[in-house]
């Protein structure tokens, strides 16, 4: 089979850069678009040697040029709420205007899509757990709005490109995910408990804790992307890619205390405006027509993640 190679749109991030190393290990060749606002060059400068790794520094708002591709994972999108007060119009730009260049980009070129977009396109949910068929209940005009509301009309254009140019492109609604290369001041809170634990000071729980999330280790989220594009029959089709092991944000710090020799409490802080209250997935639909779901038991994504900050954090 001729050598595939991929576009991966945000490649320099967390997520990104964990998918350009799965893609180069499956024998693509990638190019790694990205404009180093959230992402870091140290994620993927193991990469930079290898032949088949291209960087591209670019701005996906701005409509730059690529060489053609076979495939396009779009990642590029900041996503940490902490940057949604001081980032707003670039984030809602990069989920509209970037994801109509790069929906361009894949007619022109008839390349497969596939769009990153978010469980946050759910809101604070009142149906749980939450299926791909659930509208969502987003505030549009609250601090979230420029994230949720963005990935929303992000997968608008998708369906509208879809139906209107027969773009193969797909939408993965990803849960909670973390891992190594999270940046450890990103403000997403399994980096921020695992920095403040190793650093010794209290987890910052925000509320009571009674919050839940359900988090995903990055290999099975990566697995998950992959397994999309590869799938047969999925062309248009959303499906939510996330772990179904629902905890309280408490329960989560209480496992990371206990998995440090760590001298630090816990100290309570305010709820930010709109945070959601639950989220879980509904993977039945991943389960059945792509066959996937995550394997990777949440102690031991939480232990590998913590090695990796104990090398880099003093
Ligand atoms: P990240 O911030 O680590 O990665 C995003 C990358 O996109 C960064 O490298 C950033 O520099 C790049 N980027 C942002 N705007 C860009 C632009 N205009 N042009 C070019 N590059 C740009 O975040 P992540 O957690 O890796 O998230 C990756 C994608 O997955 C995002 O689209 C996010 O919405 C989605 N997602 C992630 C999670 C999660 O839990 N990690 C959950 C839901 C959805
Ligand atoms: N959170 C917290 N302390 C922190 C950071 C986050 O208690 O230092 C809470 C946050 O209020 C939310 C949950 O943890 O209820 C997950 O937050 P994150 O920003 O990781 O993701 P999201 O809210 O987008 O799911």
């Amino acid at each position: 089979m001729a050598q595939r190679s991929a576009l991966v749109a945000g490649g320099a991030g967390f997520l990104g850069s964990h998918l350009c190393e799965r893609l180069l290990s499956d024998g693509y060749q990638v190019i790694c678009v990205d404009n180093l606002g959230s992402g870091r060059r140290s994620n993927i400068r193991h990469l930079l040697d290898d032949d088949e790794f291209q960087l591209m520094e670019r701005d996906i708002r701005s409509n730059p040029e690529f060489p053609p591709t076979d495939e396009v994972f779009h990642l590029a999108s900041r996503a940490s709420p902490a940057d949604f007060t001081e980032f707003p119009v670039r984030i809602a730009l990069t989920n509209t205007e970037g994801t109509r260049h790069l929906l361009d980009f894949a007619r022109d070129y008839d390349a497969k899509m596939v769009f990153a977009s978010t469980s946050e396109v759910y809101g604070d949910p009142e149906v749980h757990p939450q299926p791909e068929t659930y509208t969502g209940n987003v505030n549009i005009r609250g601090p979230r709005g420029c994230y949720d509301e963005s990935k929303r009309f992000g997968e608008t254009l998708t369906v509208a490109y879809e139906r209107k140019y027969d773009v193969d492109v797909r939408t993965a609604r990803i849960f909670n995910t973390y891992g190594p290369r999270m940046r450890p001041d990103d403000g997403r809170v399994v980096p921020t408990f695992i920095r403040q634990a190793l650093g010794g000071e209290d987890l910052t729980i925000y509320g009571d804790g009674t919050q839940t999330r359900s988090f995903c280790y990055v290999n099975d989220l990566v697995d998950g992307l992959v397994t999309l594009m590869n799938s047969e029959g999925t062309k248009g089709s959303v499906f939510n890619l996330g772990r179904e092991n629902e905890i309280t944000i408490e329960t989560l710090a209480e496992t990371i205390l206990d998995m440090c020799a760590t001298e630090s409490g816990i100290a309570y802080e305010p709820l930010p405006e709109d945070d959601p209250m639950r989220r879980k997935p509904d993977i039945s639909k991943a389960r059945e027509q792509l066959g996937w779901e995550p394997t990777i038991p949440y102690r031991d994504g939480l232990a590998k993640t913590l090695s990796y900050y104990e090398e880099r954090l003093d």
